[in-house]
């Protein structure tokens, strides 16, 4: 704002001083103007007499010797008082001496006219006209004088002197103080060579010495270039004063006005009026300086004084809401009793844990007395009573107060008596703790410990029963009042040897037993199994319980039993069968070798006698008898998988691969198949007994080459992925597929999905691979889609080192 006003008063002022400085070149173009006409008018009137007199001469034959000069004499000075200023005329001879003057003042000149250079011009130049001399100084130095002379012709055209008029230049000064210059106004006629020809004022004389000449080079080259009119600004040599003039031509004449004004005549009253607008501005600033001073010192007081304040509140406000936060992160509302005054102040919270809005009040003791439970009103006033009476500092009462919808709150009042020297209770103050959710919690525990089917109990470290749930009872049968108070052998472990010891040092180490099992006698003289599992907790400085969970497991280990000694019998069985299976493939073969050795002897010697349905029918017998011998020889095959003789080894996946198809060399050639073993294979190392190994690959890849579709040769991929500790191993082909709803079924011993004639086999060939991968600990399934292709997955364990 104050910068605005500066620079408002700075613009002011800059323009007043151009508009100033405007208006002094203004009049003194003007005045210059009118003075230029003046001088030219003046010089003309001049003119006119002194030709005239010239002419009057020129008749009498030049400047001669006048016959009557008293005439001649009168006649030069009617012709001189024609023109105002003029001191003298004369009639100047060729030579330049003056013949005759006017009669006026007489003026002795410091040089003779004939030396001046102006005279010359009028003696040289025939059409010479009305020359102005230079200036020059008279006798007195009073004044300087310009000589205005006019050639006189003689009849033959030759120079016959001049006729020379005298004017001082204290008549131009007349002249031009008659134009009322403007006050600070400074006139000069100047001739070419810069003298000075009039001046007004007339300044006083520079040590004595009238400067005659000016010097301004700007003024000096106007002049040179004879410029009609144009403004200058220059610094005077007189009083060392810039000026703002204006130059001007005499018109027709060598000569020039300077009309100028100092500029200290305009700047004067730009400088007081500069002066009035900056003191104003300044005035304005230093007013308007002080007064932000004042506004600010006494604002930078206030807003001390209310940040102090402000920061106070803010920290009283901070302390009571960290408080109220602390508290409320408790879920605690805060009250303040003061015991003297009988004054109660209660926080929000206070208020809204009962229901209301949360919002601090002051008030009586009413507050709250008013909204304690009438059960707990003298039971309270009585607690209260005793711990002001005492010595006590601190207060734990446990009431219930009344909510605003009507239901009463269980609270925990916990509060600090402030006390004086003599122990008078002078304050209380402290918190309400909302026990609503506590005793939710508890009432919920209790349910969880009264109906859970585990029994439940807390014991001393004795194994005294201090609880119990209905479970546990239920399982030592006996009841509550018998149990509780007692104590129950086994329940807590004991030291000592065995696994009780070792469960006793780990709940004196990490407070924790079990789970262990046990068994615990009842007073029938049962004894129950039980898992157990404890926890040592210590409340309050109090001495330690121990809760323990009692799990019946009578009925789940004779569940065990059961199991043990079903897959006992299962194991025992299954023995059985794969030993019966062995024997019965290994026993069989012996009969059929001899049913078989027989066919071919009646073969061999009774064809002769036999006819043709008789020869068939022993063709049948031996094709049965063969087949019954493959079936016998994939059985044991089948039984012998998984016998206690295979050993587990590392193997490598790639190379049982290449050996199986290497056993297959023949069925791939002449089936045309393509057999791709993906790179990943050659670091696939399993656990597995290599011959089954290669024995499930060639039953795998002899299928795919098997149930190839008989338009396109087979393609087979072997894929492998490790995932987690297993190698999952992929056998795909293009040929028929399966249904999936064969999927399971393909698996089963001598399961078929086609005939003989369609496809050679016994259908052993997949579960002999179920039973090869299992055995190994894996897994064997298929994805297939019909006519497309089958895609046999397999996992078996890998080899980690
Ligand atoms: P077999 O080949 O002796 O019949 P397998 O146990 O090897 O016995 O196969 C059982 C059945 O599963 C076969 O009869 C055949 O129908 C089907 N099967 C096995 N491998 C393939 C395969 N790669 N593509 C199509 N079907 C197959």
């Amino acid at each position: 704002m104050n910068l605005v006003v500066i620079g408002l008063a700075a613009v002011t002022i800059h323009l007043d001083l151009t508009g100033r400085r405007e208006a002094a070149q203004a009049s003194a173009r003007m005045l210059s103007g009118i003075l230029a006409n003046e001088v030219d008018h003046y010089i003309r009137r001049v003119s006119l007499e002194l030709q005239t007199i010239a002419d009057e001469a020129a008749r009498d034959g030049g400047a001669t010797k006048p016959t009557d000069p008293a005439a001649l004499r009168t006649f030069l000075d009617r012709h001189r008082t024609r023109v105002a200023g003029l001191a003298e005329i004369s009639l100047v001879d060729p030579v330049g001496r003056r013949v005759l003057s006017s009669t006026g003042a007489s003026l002795e000149l410091p040089l003779s006219i004939g030396e001046m250079a102006f005279f010359a011009h009028l003696r040289d130049e025939a059409a010479a006209g009305l020359t102005v001399s230079r200036p020059v100084s008279d006798q007195n130095r009073q004044q300087r004088l310009l000589l205005l002379g006019y050639r006189i012709d003689r009849p033959d055209g030759g120079f016959g002197g001049a006729v020379i008029a005298i004017l001082p230049s204290g008549y131009l000064t007349e002249l031009f103080a008659a134009t009322h210059p403007d006050p600070g106004m400074h006139i000069s006629l100047i001739n070419r060579k810069m003298e000075f020809i009039a001046r007004y004022p007339e300044p006083p004389t520079m040590e004595g010495a009238a400067i005659t000449t000016a010097t301004s080079d700007e003024t000096r080259a106007l002049i040179e270039t004879d410029t009609e009119a144009a403004p200058i600004h220059l610094l005077s040599r007189i009083d060392g004063n810039m000026r703002t003039s204006y130059l001007r031509k005499v018109p027709n004449q060598p000569l020039f006005f300077s009309v100028g004004i100092a500029d200290e005549v305009f700047l004067k009253p730009w400088r007081a009026e500069g002066m009035r607008i900056g003191l104003l501005t300044a005035a304005f600033v230093a007013l308007s300086l002080l007064l932000t001073l004042a506004v600010r010192r006494n604002w930078a007081e206030r807003e001390a004084a209310i940040r102090a304040l402000e920061e106070a509140h803010a920290e009283v406000r901070a302390h009571a809401e960290r408080l109220d936060m602390v508290l409320r992160g408790a879920n605690d509302g805060w009250w303040d009793w003061d015991i003297l005054l009988d004054e109660l102040y209660v926080s929000p919270r206070w208020w809204e844990m009962l229901g209301h809005p949360p919002k601090g009040s002051r008030g009586s003791p009413e507050i709250w007395w008013n909204r304690i439970h009438s059960d707990d009103l003298d039971r309270v006033r009585a607690d209260l009573a005793q711990s002001l009476a005492s010595d006590l500092t601190t207060v734990q009462i446990e009431i219930q107060l009344c909510h605003a919808s009507g239901h009463y709150l269980p609270i925990l009042m916990r509060g600090y008596i402030l006390r004086d020297v003599s122990g008078r209770a002078l304050r209380m103050s402290g918190t309400n703790t909302d026990l609503t959710e506590i005793r939710r919690f508890e009432a919920t525990l209790q349910a969880m410990f009264d109906l859970s089917p585990l029994g439940k109990c807390r014991a001393d470290a004795d194994g005294r029963i201090l609880d119990v749930n209905a479970a546990l009872l239920d399982t030592v049968g006996m009841s509550r009042a018998e149990l509780t108070g007692t104590i129950l052998p086994g329940i807590v472990p004991q030291p000592g040897p065995g696994e009780e010891g070792l469960q006793r040092d780990r709940l004196d180490s990490t407070g924790t037993f079990g789970p262990f099992e046990t068994g615990l006698t009842r007073p029938d003289g049962r004894t129950v199994s039980v898992r157990l599992r404890g926890v040592r907790i210590k409340a309050d400085g109090g001495p330690a319980s121990i809760y323990i969970i009692v799990e019946d497991i009578s009925d789940e280990r004779a569940v065990m039993q059961a199991l043990e000694e079903r897959t006992r019998d299962l194991a025992r069985s299954n023995a059985d069968l794969e030993q019966f299976a062995y024997v019965a493939s290994h026993d069989l073969r012996e009969p059929l070798r001899m049913v078989s050795g027989f066919l071919g002897l009646l073969e061999r010697r009774y064809t002769p006698s036999l006819d043709a349905e008789g020869i068939q029918f022993i063709a049948f017998a031996k094709e049965g008898a063969q087949r019954m011998d493959r079936l016998i020889l994939d059985l044991l095959d089948f039984s012998r998988i998984g016998r206690a003789n295979t050993v587990l080894e590392r193997v490598s996946v790639q190379t049982v691969i290449d050996q199986a198809i290497r056993n297959l060399a023949v069925g791939i050639e002449e089936s045309g198949a393509q057999i791709a073993v993906e790179p990943s294979l050659s670091e696939a190392r399993v656990i597995g007994d290599p011959t089954q190994l290669i024995s499930l690959f060639q039953n795998l890849i002899g299928n795919a080459l098997k149930y190839r579709n008989p338009d396109r040769p087979p393609v087979i991929r072997l894929t492998g992925r490790l995932d987690g500790g297993a190698w999952e191993i992929s056998v795909a082909d293009n040929g028929i597929g399966i249904e999936p709803e064969y999927f399971d079924r393909i698996f089963r011993i001598f399961q078929r999905l086609h005939t003989r004639d369609q496809f050679e086999g016994t259908g052993i060939g997949l579960a002999v691979c179920r039973k090869i991968v299992e055995h190994h600990g894996g897994r064997i399934w298929i994805e297939s889609v019909p006519g497309e292709g089958s895609t046999f997955v397999l996992t078996l364990p890998a080899s980690t080192d």
